[in-house]
């Protein structure tokens, strides 16, 4: 028998889950021609299953989300925006697209909403090039007395270039947890901007206002850039407009991480960074929890620009991820996830705590937000080191750069702990207290191996322990929990 046809065998018509069916007819049908690929898929349920996730970038999204991006939408090239497309057959795309831009801005209370980057750093690139054609070109091309662009002089492009190369940029510094597309060397972003960088005070650890508002006066950056990977505090974002108003600036915000504690209005007034940004980039897959994609908003003045996307910065938008992400918006709407984005944040602070208390040292002692940063050199470890350790014994995460941080990028002090998808599980109070007691556990037993920094050992009987904590933790919460993994190990091998 086929999986369906023995699915619904076993439960009978009146009981049949949408959620399960879905998920069989998905991978019956990848398996005609592609077993290995579905068999990949079903091993990678089995290895979230096993393991509890605490990587602060990750969540689990809704089966909604997933089935609107796995269909017939994907064949469609929609190049241009809604009602002014360069292809035939846009109808029902337009549909899609414009619903998810009204969601969009309905939820984040914004102006203008432009859905089709890919991710976030496609959402930057955009939003990096609406912000030089809107506040630079103009100037240039009045210059040149011109009003259109095509019509400049080979020199006269060379002279704008040239002009567009010059422009600042201010961000957070990487190693103070900003993203690699804030200016980071190895990123395009570095080679678009002169980039200057602010860091957290090396005392406390947090964003110095003062210090930003004394450096912005002083470089006067076309953009005073704002939002993070790695911080584990609200940022005053009133505070940082007073800050770009004093100089002209453009204020942006990258809100990939904490999109989700917004729209669940858990950052709301001085820390909506909707309210006071030019320009707001975001992902909606991490604690926004839709699918794997980025987004703009924005005031009125840069829509001309961003409605450019592409060509300016993206090719074809992709119109089964548009609908996936007007599924999250919607998601994202409701009662329940506002708890849900304060529950991610009371969790985080309760297993800071937990951690602290078991003799973890964390950065700026806790979190108003769903990650935190732990220093591991207290136990003598780098964070590679802690990161394989931890991964051993099934609990995931990332090791991170920490601010002033000796030990490179690569090796790392630091871990990110982050707890929008645990939270999504249904996890609480209780298993963040258990789970930061077993993290400790797992640190105070592992010691480097020799002076190399990514060798270590674990005492085994710690180990042991740590992984039937976990296991009995995660049998209480599993990851998609209508998916029957053994039934789909057996169909699909
Ligand atoms: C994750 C992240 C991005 C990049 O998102 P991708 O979808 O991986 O391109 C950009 N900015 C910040 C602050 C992020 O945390």
């Amino acid at each position: 028998m086929k999986p369906i046809e023995e699915y619904l065998a076993n439960v009978g018509p009146d009981k049949v889950d949408p959620v399960i069916l879905g998920y069989l007819c998905n991978l019956q049908e990848i398996a005609v021609h592609s077993p290995e690929i579905a068999s990949s898929i079903v091993k990678e349920l089995a290895s979230q299953r096993k393991r509890i996730k605490l990587i602060a970038s990750e969540n689990y999204c809704s089966p909604s989300v997933q089935f609107a991006m796995g269909n017939l939408l994907t064949d469609k090239y929609a190049e241009g925006m809604p009602g002014h497309r360069f292809y035939a057959g846009n109808e029902n795309v337009d549909a899609i697209e414009s619903r998810a831009a009204e969601l969009a801005c309905t939820l984040f209370g914004a102006e203008y909403a432009n859905v089709q980057p890919h991710c976030g750093a496609d959402a930057n690139l955009l939003a990096y090039w609406a912000i030089l054609s809107t506040r630079v070109e103009n100037p240039a091309l009045k210059k040149y007395g011109q009003t259109n662009l095509y019509k400049l002089t080979d020199e006269q492009w060379q002279e704008l270039r040239a002009d567009l190369g010059r422009q600042k940029l201010l961000g957070l510094d990487y190693y103070s947890g900003g993203h690699l597309t804030h200016g980071y060397r190895y990123n395009i972003s570095a080679r678009m901007f002169d980039v200057y960088s602010y860091s957290v005070s090396e005392e406390t650890g947090l964003l110095d206002y003062n210090a930003i508002e004394r450096q912005a006066l002083e470089i006067k950056p076309l953009i005073l850039l704002a939002g993070y990977s790695a911080y584990p505090r609200k940022i005053d974002f009133r505070r940082m407009r007073e800050i770009a108003d004093k100089i002209g600036a453009v204020f942006m915000v990258d809100m990939a991480h904490f999109a989700g504690l917004v729209a669940g209005k858990v950052f709301a007034g001085d820390y909506d960074p909707v309210q006071h940004a030019h320009i707001v980039t975001s992902t909606t897959h991490k604690t926004l929890r839709g699918p794997r994609a980025g987004l703009v908003l924005s005031t009125n003045e840069f829509a001309e620009a961003l409605d450019k996307g592409c060509p300016l910065t993206m090719g074809g938008p992709l119109p089964h991820v548009i609908a996936a992400k007007a599924v999250a918006f919607r998601e994202a709407s409701t009662p329940e996830f506002q708890r849900y984005a304060a529950d991610i944040v009371e969790n985080a602070q309760v297993l800071a705590a937990s951690c602290a208390r078991n003799g973890m040292h964390i950065l700026t002692g806790g979190t108003d937000n769903h990650l935190f940063l732990v220093n591991v050199r207290s136990f003598g470890l780098t964070g590679r080191q802690a990161e394989s350790a931890l991964y051993d014994c099934n609990i995931t995460l990332n090791r991170n750069s920490l601010p002033f941080d000796p030990n490179g990028p690569w090796y790392t002090s630091g871990l990110r702990i982050g707890t929008a998808a645990v939270t999504t599980l249904g996890m609480k109070s209780t298993e963040m207290e258990e789970l930061g007691a077993i993290i400790a556990l797992v640190l105070k037993n592992t010691k480097p191996a020799g002076d190399n920094k990514a060798k270590y050992i674990t005492d085994p009987a710690a180990k042991t322990q740590a992984i039937a904590q976990v296991e009995k933790l995660l049998s209480q919460f599993p990851v998609y929990p209508a998916l029957d993994l053994d039934f789909l190990t057996k169909s699909f091998h």
